[in-house]
């Protein structure tokens, strides 16, 4: 794609980076086919190829994102099923990641879509306050009925967008999990040290995945700490194009895991929220401009893996016979796009005993995407619709992903019960069973 910024404009770092991506799409279109809001929508300008266009035009003119422009780049889910479909190799992330930093700076939303996504940024990257508000969203709940409703409406209202908020707290939330400072000693000689991720959202809609974590790796030689001090990831924010808030989360991030990488030893950083894993992973890249940090947040994405990445480097213990349970395995976006892991999770499980099933359409996302559930409420539940009828096909008996904001999109739309692909493995080699699920074996 021929561009048109001036010398003065290349001068900036960020917009070099921008042209050098832009220049790397042919605009062959073979990203619009794997497109969810394509897909839903039918609009070139939903497309990976039209948004392109879009942010090419709104980055040369340096001028405010219009009303429009900002309308499809926020349909997009960030999904990156587009990155994974190009053939000339487009980072549609660094792009499209660039324009919500340049929306988020110049282009004034009205004032109630803008308070509801600075609460959303304040909100959810702290566990307490989530919770708090959780609480307060479920008792909040029988108020959603009188809200309007989100169906066949792709433009949403900030009331639709509590609607949906409403709709998604928890009946009840479970006790808290162990507290960061906390280290859990492998059991037997140490054969590896590694820090585990306590995520925000995660560690208060569902700790037990990380227990099952924990429990999984200390019962194969594998010490855990959850590092003192840290911090939402900054995924959420990032996502919001609030970058001070995210890059400020990344650094305070680098400085408590490689303080105790110095201190104690460290072998890897574990995650099993992917949508946090591909963003640490991709510190390296957010911070390359900043001197004090480049080198540190580069040493941090190298030493980041999935939980499921780093499980299939180890041996892990003979499984317990599942009989003939059936398990539709659900590929994140963030997993499968954006860290490019695919393989691990399934060939865990299916050694782990269990019968692995893919989902038809497996690389459309389930409308999760972070805070575009709540943003963009009728694209995020046409989504699920047709995510969780696809699952219907396999008839399981359980669902697996590793993602939280996709296992409580998921579970939404459907009974079956929805696990952490990681509190299967546990329960696989020796541990507890995973809470929810229907006992057809022991
Ligand atoms: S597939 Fe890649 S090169 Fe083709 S239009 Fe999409 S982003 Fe551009
Ligand atoms: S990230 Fe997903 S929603 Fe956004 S353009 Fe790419 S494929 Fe479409």
């Amino acid at each position: 794609m021929k561009t048109e910024f001036t010398l003065a404009q290349l001068a900036d770092p960020d917009i070099a980076q921008a042209d050098k991506i832009l220049r790397a799409c042919v605009h062959c279109g073979f990203c619009t086919a794997t497109c969810p809001t394509y897909v839903l929508l039918g609009d070139e300008l939903d497309s990976p190829r039209g948004r392109i266009y879009l942010i090419k035009e709104m980055l040369e003119k340096d001028k405010p994102p219009t009303k429009e422009v900002v309308k499809h780049i926020d349909r997009c889910l960030s999904c990156l099923a587009c990155m994974t479909t190009c053939p000339s190799g487009v980072n549609y992330m660094h792009l499209v990641d660039q324009a919500r930093v340049r929306i988020d700076r110049d282009y004034i939303r009205p004032l109630p879509e803008r308070l509801l996504r600075d609460l959303l940024a304040f909100v959810l990257p702290r566990p307490g306050l989530f919770r708090l508000s959780m609480t307060m969203a479920r008792l909040a709940r029988p108020l959603a009925a009188l809200l309007p409703s989100t169906k066949g409406k792709p433009n949403p209202t900030v009331f639709s967008r509590v609607r949906a908020m409403l709709q998604m707290a928890p009946t009840s939330l479970p006790a808290a999990g162990p507290q960061g400072g906390s280290v859990f000693p492998a059991q037997g000689p140490r054969l590896a040290r590694v820090a585990l991720l306590q995520g925000c959202a995660q560690q208060v809609l569902a700790p037990r995945i990380n227990q099952a974590a924990i429990s999984l790796l200390t019962r194969h030689g594998v010490e855990v700490v959850l590092v003192r001090d840290e911090q939402c990831c900054g995924a959420l924010t990032h996502h919001l194009g609030h970058e001070h808030d995210a890059l400020a989360r990344a650094r305070a991030n680098i400085a408590v895991w490689l303080g105790e990488a110095d201190r104690g030893g460290l072998d890897a950083i574990l995650v099993t929220t992917s949508g946090c894993g591909t963003v640490i992973k991709d510190y390296g890249y957010l911070l390359r401009e900043d001197k004090d940090f480049a080198a540190a947040a580069a040493r941090v994405s190298e030493m980041t893996r999935d939980i499921t990445e780093y499980l299939s480097g180890m041996t892990l213990s003979a499984p317990r016979q599942h009989g003939d349970m059936v398990v539709a395995y659900h590929s994140a976006c963030s997993l499968q796009h954006g860290q490019k892991v695919t393989l691990a999770p399934k060939e865990l499980l299916s050694k782990s005993g269990f019968v692995v099933k893919d989902v038809p359409e497996s690389h459309l996302c389930c409308g999760s995407a972070g805070t575009y559930n709540i943003l963009q409420p009728d694209i995020a539940s046409q989504l699920r619709d047709r995510k969780v009828a696809n699952i219907a096909t396999l008839r399981p008996d359980v669902i697996a992903a590793g993602n939280i904001g996709c296992m409580m999109q998921l579970s939404g739309g459907t009974s079956t019960p929805i696990v952490h692909t990681v509190e299967l493995l546990d329960w696989a080699t020796g541990g507890a069973r995973p809470e929810g699920l229907v006992s057809r074996a022991s």
